[in-house]
């Protein structure tokens, strides 16, 4: 169904080999290196170093990108560690207990920048807060992203679902940013400085009238966000009414975007508890049932997630 081949200058790519349907679970993987919440930089090394010499491999063959800033500060936690892990390898030694294992600085800054660069955040409600997973680690970023990918707690594995209808030969992207909404420079800055690469997707393209349509949508979302959130703070939207048009608004701009996902099946979702709390069951029912389709597509039928929001349709359904 796909394939990693050279994307050109962003080097490696996923690519379709056959065309791909909406909703299509397109691969899966397990962690290769994943860190628990609480856990740090120190951590992720240990971690490391129990990797077989194969999987080793494959991690040292992803993409890195440090800034001078972010690399003064890992030289900085990988002198800690080295010092703490001598002394206390030293100490163990002594006392008769395991040999001497030293670690490596210049090999722990690898491995942090590696870790950082590729590692997923995997939300609050998983049993791991960070992981890597090599091949995942293939698939390009897009600012209109025909792919998503959520972890599965219970499977232990990271799914990629296609969020739209995919062609052959088409490469498969992810949205690496967290924000949603940001104008073209912010996203450019923040792929950059993060990832060291400026994206040349359709939406960052304004040469196009769709890459200056799209910026011109994203501009307005992202004016239309900060307003709110203004009046809200300001205390002077307060009803909810007001908070179920700014809902619907954002759902507009994110179907005018052609963007899928959980992002805009959560929105589906608050928009059926709005109106479910105004009376408006009918209205309700038609925003979870959307809602329900998409995570659907981007979750598939056995996550948790999408169990949650098929109770929450199956609810509305009973008060009809
Ligand atoms: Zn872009």
């Amino acid at each position: 169904m796909h394939e990693i081949k050279s994307a050109g200058l962003k080097g490696l790519g996923v690519f379709a080999k056959t065309f791909i349907p909406r909703g299509t679970r397109i691969f899966s993987e397990a962690p290769l290196l994943a860190i628990s919440p609480g856990q740090n930089a120190g951590d992720i090394y240990s971690a490391s170093r129990s990797l077989s010499s194969d999987d080793r491999r494959r991690f040292l063959g992803l993409s890195t990108h440090v800034t001078n800033e972010l690399k003064i500060m890992r030289w900085s936690q990988a002198v800690w560690y080295t010092l703490t892990h001598t002394l206390s390898s030293l100490f163990r030694r002594e006392k008769g207990i395991g040999a001497m294992s030293w670690p490596n600085p210049k090999e722990h800054v690898t491995i942090i920048s590696i870790f950082r660069n590729n590692a997923f955040n995997l939300g609050a409600s998983s049993a791991f807060q960070q992981a890597v997973f090599p091949k995942i680690s293939r698939i390009n970023h897009s600012c209109v992203p025909n792919a998503q990918g959520n972890f599965h707690d219970e499977l232990g594995r990271f799914n990629i679902h296609a969020t739209r209808d995919i062609e052959t030969g088409e490469e498969l992207t992810l949205n690496y940013l967290q924000e949603l909404g940001a104008a073209r420079e912010v996203r450019q800055e923040r792929l950059m400085s993060g990832y060291g690469f400026s994206c040349e997707c359709t939406a960052c393209d304004m040469s196009s009238s769709k890459g200056r349509d799209s910026e011109k949508r994203r501009v307005k979302m992202h004016e239309e966000l900060a307003k709110y959130v203004e009046e809200v703070a300001g205390g002077s939207v307060q009803s909810s009414e007001a908070e179920l048009e700014a809902v619907q608004r954002f759902i507009r701009l994110l179907e005018g975007e052609r963007i899928a996902g959980r992002e805009l099946s959560s929105l589906y979702l608050e928009a059926a508890k709005l109106n479910e709390g105004h009376g408006k069951l009918k209205e309700a029912l038609h925003c979870a049932e959307r809602g329900l389709e998409i995570d659907r597509d981007c979750l598939g039928i056995d996550h948790p997630l999408y169990q949650n929001s098929l109770k929450a349709v199956d609810d509305l359904r009973r008060l009809q």
